[in-house]
C-alpha cells in the first residue's frame, strides 16, 4: 500500500479529456489515465505526515488569532478534549487543545489533532457539556480527515507522480495553505452533518448531555439576532441551516437513545471566568491586515462571506462536497455572524503548554461525575 503519496496530479487527465480525438488507442489512454485517479482516492497519509501538516496549519491560526497565555484554562480544556478524544477513532494522535485569543466565537480543527477554540466561545458557553459538544464536534473533523479530504477531493494540490512529503517543505507548506484556508473557511455540509453526528456520540459517551451542541447552535442564534437587526448579517437570522442542524440532532438524540446527563456547569462557570462580547462589538480589524501577522491579509475588493463558517453552521449548498477552490474559501472571511470573521486576535502566537495524563483524565471524569 502506498501511503506517500498523497496527492497526485490529476492535470494531465484534464488535458487528455480536451485533446483526445476520438480514438480507440486514445480512449485507451484516457481509460487508464482515469484508473490513476480512481486509485488516488485510496492513497492515505502517514498520521506523523498529518501531524506535520496539523503544526503548519495550527501556526497559520494561532499567527492569526494569537493565544491565551493561561496554563489552567488551556489544562482545563485539554482534560474535557482529551476525555473525548480517549473514546473516538483515533485516540492515539497527539491531540493538542488552544485557546485563542479573541472575542469572536469560533473553533477550528486542524489536521493531526490541533484543536482550536476561541476566548470569545468559552465566554459564551454555559457548561461543561456544550463545550464538550464544541470540541467532540471539532474532534470529529480530525478524526474523519475532512480537510485531507477536501484537498483530496478538490485536487487542490498537485504534485508530480513521484514526488513525496517526506522532507519535502515547499509541497508540505503549499498543503498547508490550503489546509488553512478550508479550516479557516468552514467545511462542506456533508462534513458538518457528520461532526455533528458523532460529536455528540463522543460526548454521550464521555457521559456528557449530548445536548451541549444544540446549546451552543442556540447560543448562536441568540447572539447574532443583534447584528442581524443591524441588517450587517440578515442572512444569518434564521439561518435554515443551523436550525436543520438543531433539529436533526435533537432527533438522533431521541433515536439513538444518548441519555446522559451530566452538564457540570459549576466546573465550568468557576474556571472559564472570560466574559462575553456581543457580536456587534467585537472588535475588528481592516482587510489586509487581519491578526498580527496579518495571516489571512484579504484584498480589500474581495467580497465578504456572510453567516458562520464551519463551527458555526454555514452549510454549503450541494450535499456535502467541495466543489471547487472558490468553494472552499479563497481568503474569503470565515467565521461568525456579524464580524467575527473578521475580529481582532492577540498578538502572542505561543503554544501553552499543558501535560494531560491518562490519571488526570480520569480524575478529572470521575470529579465531573462523568462516565
Ligand atoms: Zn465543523
Amino acid at each position: 500500500m502506498n501511503r506517500r503519496a498523497i496527492v497526485t496530479t490529476v492535470l494531465g487527465v484534464a488535458l487528455a479529456l480536451a485533446t483526445a480525438p476520438a480514438g480507440a488507442e486514445q480512449l485507451g489512454k484516457i481509460g487508464g489515465a482515469l484508473k490513476k485517479v480512481q486509485q488516488f482516492k485510496d492513497v492515505e497519509m502517514t498520521d506523523a505526515e498529518e501531524t506535520q501538516l496539523g503544526a503548519e496549519v495550527s501556526q497559520r491560526i494561532r499567527a492569526r488569532y494569537g493565544v491565551v497565555q493561561n496554563q489552567a484554562v488551556h489544562k482545563y480544556v485539554a482534560l474535557v478534549g482529551t476525555a473525548l478524544a480517549q473514546v473516538s477513532s483515533r485516540p492515539g494522535l497527539g491531540w493538542k487543545f488552544v485557546v485563542l485569543d479573541t472575542d469572536a466565537v469560533n473553533a477550528f480543527a486542524a489536521p493531526g489533532g490541533f484543536i482550536h477554540i476561541t476566548k470569545g466561545a468559552l465566554a459564551n458557553l454555559k457548561t461543561e457539556s456544550e463545550l464538550a459538544g464544541v470540541l467532540g464536534h471539532e474532534i470529529i473533523h480530525v478524526t474523519d480527515k475532512h480537510t485531507i479530504r477536501a484537498i483530496q477531493k478538490g485536487k487542490l494540490v498537485q504534485m508530480g507522480a513521484d514526488e513525496t512529503l517526506a522532507g519535502n517543505s515547499a509541497l508540505m507548506n503549499k498543503l498547508a495553505d490550503k489546509a488553512y484556508e478550508i479550516v479557516d473557511s468552514g467545511f462542506g455540509r456533508g462534513d458538518e452533518l457528520e461532526s455533528d453526528e458523532k460529536g455528540i456520540v463522543l460526548a454521550n459517551t464521555v457521559g456528557y448531555a449530548p445536548t451541549g451542541m444544540i446549546g451552543f447552535l442556540d447560543m448562536l442564534l441568540e447572539r447574532n439576532k443583534a447584528t442581524a437587526a443591524a441588517s450587517r448579517n440578515g442572512l444569518f437570522a434564521s439561518h435554515p441551516e443551523t436550525k436543520e442542524r438543531v433539529e436533526k440532532m435533537t432527533k438522533q438524540i431521541a433515536s439513538a437513545k444518548l441519555t446522559s446527563t451530566a452538564t457540570v456547569a459549576p466546573r465550568y462557570t468557576s474556571t472559564i471566568t472570560f466574559k462575553p462580547v456581543a457580536a456587534a462589538e467585537v472588535a475588528t480589524v481592516e482587510a489586509g491586515s487581519a491578526g498580527a501577522a496579518g495571516a489571512t491579509a484579504k484584498p480589500a475588493q474581495e467580497p465578504k462571506k456572510k453567516g458562520l463558517g464551519g463551527l458555526a453552521g454555514r452549510l454549503r449548498p450541494g450535499g456535502g462536497e467541495q466543489k471547487s477552490a472558490q468553494v472552499t474559501g479563497s481568503g474569503a472571511a470565515r467565521g461568525g455572524a456579524g464580524e467575527d470573521g473578521n475580529a481582532v486576535g492577540g498578538s502572542n502566537p505561543a503554544l501553552v503548554a499543558v501535560s494531560v495524563s491518562a490519571s488526570d483524565v480520569a480524575a478529572f471524569k470521575k470529579a465531573g461525575g462523568l462516565k
